[in-house]
């Protein structure tokens, strides 16, 4: 699909300077992903080159996030398509034809100073029961900032829609008043700009610009950890702007009391006017997202193989995104329905949520080990807490990687029935929303089982 080169693009902008970005990746486009094999047309080879050795690690990852998968990367330059006669045999290739995909007409927005990226918008934020709190406090910010919801803190696990949600109200409130002064950046950013304006001896002059703003946008503040010149900087800059009614946003994957290193005062700051999460789709959200990127993008796909979809990506929206993006750029390149590439079991969904041969075996020795327990241990009659508690990460994720009926995880941990399952899996996902040891533990696990 066209649009995924365009996802990657708004990635891969927010990772390099905005110098960087406008220079290396203008006139980019994608030509074919066969297979992870992925080929990029650039202006010529000067450009190739330094995407080549400078950037080349970013857009691996930001098209593996967009769904592709990724073996080689390859740089063709447009005008030598253009102007040259290709061999006989390789234009004649039907297949390779059949795996180009048109590039983008349209060219990539160039970012705006102000770091918001125009491709978040309220109207494609999918409202439904994991996010409706959130997303009414973002309207209400938008109809009245720096009111009743100063801070507004938004904290949730990774792809939940952090990013996409403030920096729509950043562009809708730009868009009410274009001369609204709003700056978008992740606390990383902020960090770096802060040491080198002390490096450059105008520290006493960093906060100046804040101070100027209508709205300041922060984005993944848990990445402040330890940075105490820093976060006096943001603390104080906070202050200012609190008193000047201006309205602040911060997200984070965990709550600030959470975050070590930050300072208590900060931390009861940043939740005064209360902690609004993210929280994972239920099934009917998930096809309701699909259902609205698929039309979007304005590419067919039938009900069933957004159910298929839906019912396969338990982990976040990133990944359904990327998966759904995944199934109808092949659905173009092999000129199958989505629904058809399904029931042939031409595609994996959530292949990379699943990893490849893992037994049930595998699961309770590699959560048994972890824990310091034996197999047998774990899954006895024990109520020791941390045995108990090792047993039901173990259903966990025998549900969430294998997809195995509650009867069948009773038996394989050796509790009474399917109930004690049912309970077991609910613990875990509630424990996960705010356990970010049990999130590091669960994460640490999953990574085992890919050896
Ligand atoms: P986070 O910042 O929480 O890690 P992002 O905001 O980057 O997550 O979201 C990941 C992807 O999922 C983005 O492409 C975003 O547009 C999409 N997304 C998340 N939530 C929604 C939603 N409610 N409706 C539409 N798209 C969403
Ligand atoms: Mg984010």
């Amino acid at each position: 699909m066209h649009n995924i080169w365009e996802n990657a693009l708004a990635e891969i902008e927010q990772k390099i300077s905005a110098t960087n970005f406008s220079t290396w990746f203008q006139d980019t486009s994608l030509i074919s992903a066969d297979h992870g094999d992925i080929v990029i047309s650039v202006k010529n080879t000067f450009y190739s080159k330094q995407l080549q050795s400078k950037f080349i690690t970013e857009i691996e990852t930001a098209l593996t996030n967009n769904g592709l998968e990724v073996n080689n990367i390859s740089f063709e330059v447009a005008e030598t398509k253009k102007s040259k006669v290709r061999p006989r045999e390789i234009t004649a290739d039907p297949n390779l034809l059949k795996n180009k995909i048109k590039p983008s007409l349209k060219s990539h927005t160039s970012p705006l100073n102000n770091g918001l990226n125009p491709k978040y918008t309220l109207d494609n934020f999918i409202v439904g029961s994991n996010n409706d709190l959130a997303a009414s406090v973002a309207k209400a910010i938008v109809d009245n900032p720096g009111a009743n919801y100063n801070p507004f803190f938004l904290y949730g696990g990774p792809g939940l829609g952090k990013t996409h949600l403030i920096q729509a109200i950043g562009n809708e409130l730009i868009r009410k008043n274009p001369d609204y002064k709003i700056l978008y950046t992740p606390i990383s950013s902020f960090y770096a700009d802060f040491i080198d304006s002390v490096r450059k001896g105008h520290g006493k002059d960093f906060s100046q610009k804040f101070l100027e703003l209508d709205c300041l946008i922060i984005d993944d503040f848990q990445f402040i950890v330890g940075k105490e010149k820093s976060q006096e900087e943001f603390f104080n800059i906070f202050n200012s702007l609190y008193q000047l009614n201006k309205q602040i946003i911060v997200t984070s994957d965990r709550l600030p009391s959470q975050i070590k290193s930050v300072d208590e005062r900060l931390a009861s700051r940043l939740t005064w006017a209360g902690a609004f999460d993210l929280q994972l789709p239920k099934f009917e959200d998930k096809c309701a997202i699909l259902r609205a990127k698929a039309d979007l993008s304005g590419a067919e796909i039938e009900d069933a193989a957004i159910e298929y979809i839906a019912e396969n990506v338990n982990t976040n929206i990133r990944d359904l995104e990327g998966e759904l993006s995944t199934l109808l750029l092949m659905s173009d390149v092999r000129g199958l329905t989505p629904l058809e590439l399904i029931q042939k079991g031409a595609v994996s969904v959530a292949h990379a949520t699943k990893p490849q041969g893992v037994n049930s075996k595998q699961i309770l020795d590699k959560v048994a080990k972890f824990y310091d327990l034996s197999v047998k241990e774990m899954c006895s009659k024990s109520r020791v807490m941390n045995i108990k508690n090792a047993r039901q990460v173990a259903m966990f994720l025998l549900s969430k990687e294998l997809s195995m009926s509650t009867t069948k995880i009773a038996a394989e941990v050796g509790v009474k029935d399917h109930t004690t399952v049912i309970h077991g899996v609910r613990k875990i996902e509630q424990d996960l929303k705010l356990n970010f040891k049990l999130r590091d533990e669960i994460e640490a696990i999953r990574e085992k089982m890919y050896v």
